[in-house]
């Protein structure tokens, strides 16, 4: 087969609408036909339904998205140089964060810096990739060297072990891509706090970065208060309010390992980060309810409970359960700090939820701000679907 004309797909009358508009999904039922022969991750030239070239993208056979958009210039060659060019740029603009008290940041951000299936994120010389798609996978070599050209990295290690890898076909894949082992000791700095991240063991790529912003809020809520930190993770809420002079600080999650580094960052910090509790949730906050406790700072950080539209109404009774047990937790002129991290959820629809939660509970509740995924996780206009993190601060009567 010649390979001076690239593989093209066809679109569908009508459905280059929304790649007019710079959105960079194609789902299988848009295509109208697929000339040549692309494999998973190849490159391939797509074309509306009168034949005029829209812009190249990455193919996925296994995929319902089966092309994520490189570039919508059909003038645009996709080589080594365009990729490693995307990350190094999406690094750049971390650049001031990264020179602003904290040495930890999300660079990469997949379709919301232009690398599809790319995400990557750093803990001072050490930088965590994962890989989720077909396209992003064909480029691993070029994006790792990108990665290990930053100025101070030293190690990149990879965490392709994503559930949403599966939906491409693709198997995990974990261990060290470029440099050094991954240090068993390694940390995050982020103002005066350090947090322990377990890259190899731990959630995502060890740490949610993406948080930043409550962390912030809670070192501002928490001083004299009794806080209640639910689904705590490594604790680094519990750290940030221990450290900022709450009263006290309980700390619940399943998850014993996270339980533990969660100790230890007390102790990296030098701060008594209070009472650890691993229990389901649901299950500790009835029984916290059953013994009348009441808390004046509850943090709410569930897991994703919808992976998908079809999930939202079991997930959004599990939210409203966990929000209605929160809220009554809550002492007078107590405030709750409330996510949801699931994308199939609307803030429109989460919202509702936490009021109906705040109905039943027979309390007054206030919005008194808003806490979402802070400028390394960002959303271009073009692709709301980057919005995932939904967060509330809210204030009972
Ligand atoms: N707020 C945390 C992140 C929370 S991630 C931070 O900023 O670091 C969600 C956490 O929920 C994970 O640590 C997971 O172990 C925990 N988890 C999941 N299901 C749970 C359940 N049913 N009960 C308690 N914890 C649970």
């Amino acid at each position: 087969m010649s390979s001076v004309r690239p593989a093209v797909v066809a679109l569908r009358a009508g459905r280059e609408r929304s790649l007019v508009r710079r959105h960079p999904w194609i789902f299988s039922g848009g295509i109208a036909g697929v000339e040549g022969r692309p494999g998973a991750g190849d490159t391939v030239l797509v074309e509306d339904d009168a034949g005029r070239a829209l812009g190249w993208g990455a193919y996925s056979p296994e995929s319902q998205i089966r092309v994520r958009m490189w570039s919508f210039d059909p003038t645009d060659t996709i080589d080594d140089a365009f990729v490693a060019g995307r990350v190094v740029r999406a690094a750049a603009r971390r650049e001031a964060l990264l020179g602003s008290g904290t040495d930890a940041a999300r660079l990469v951000f997949s379709e919301a810096d232009g690398v599809p299936g790319v995400i990557a994120d750093r803990y001072g010389d050490t930088v965590v990739v994962q890989l989720t798609t077909a396209g992003a996978e064909a480029w691993r070599e070029v994006v790792a060297d990108a990665l290990f050209s930053l100025p101070g990295v030293r190690s990149v290690y990879e965490r392709s072990d994503a559930d949403v890898r599966e939906r491409e076909g693709l198997g995990p894949r974990v261990g060290v891509v470029r440099g050094g082992e991954p240090n068993p000791d390694l940390v995050a700095h982020e103002g005066p706090w350090r947090y322990v991240v377990d890259i190899t063991g731990g959630h995502k790529t060890g740490f949610y970065l993406d948080q930043r912003h409550a962390r912030a809020a809670i070192a501002r809520l928490a001083p004299g208060r009794r806080v209640l930190n639910v689904f705590s993770y490594t604790g680094a809420f519990s750290v940030v309010a221990a450290g900022n002079g709450a009263m006290s600080v309980l700390s619940i999650d399943s998850s014993a390992p996270a339980l533990e580094v969660a100790r230890r960052n007390g102790a990296v910090n030098g701060v008594d980060v209070g009472e650890l509790m691993e229990a389901d949730a649901f299950t500790a906050l009835r029984g916290l309810r059953d013994r009348a406790r009441q808390y004046d700072l509850i943090a709410l950080d569930p897991p994703k409970l919808a992976n998908s539209e079809r999930q939202l109404e079991k997930a959004s009774r599990a939210y409203k359960d966990l929000n209605l047990l929160a809220i009554k937790l809550l002492a007078p002129g107590g405030m709750l700090l409330t996510w949801s991290c699931s994308g199939a959820m609307t803030a429109e629809l989460f919202q509702k939820v936490v009021a109906g939660a705040a109905l039943d509970a027979g309390r007054t509740v206030r919005i008194v701000d808003r806490l979402t995924q802070p400028g390394d996780h960002p959303v271009p206009l073009a692709f709301p679907e980057a919005e995932y993190l939904k967060g509330l601060v809210l204030e009972a009567e």
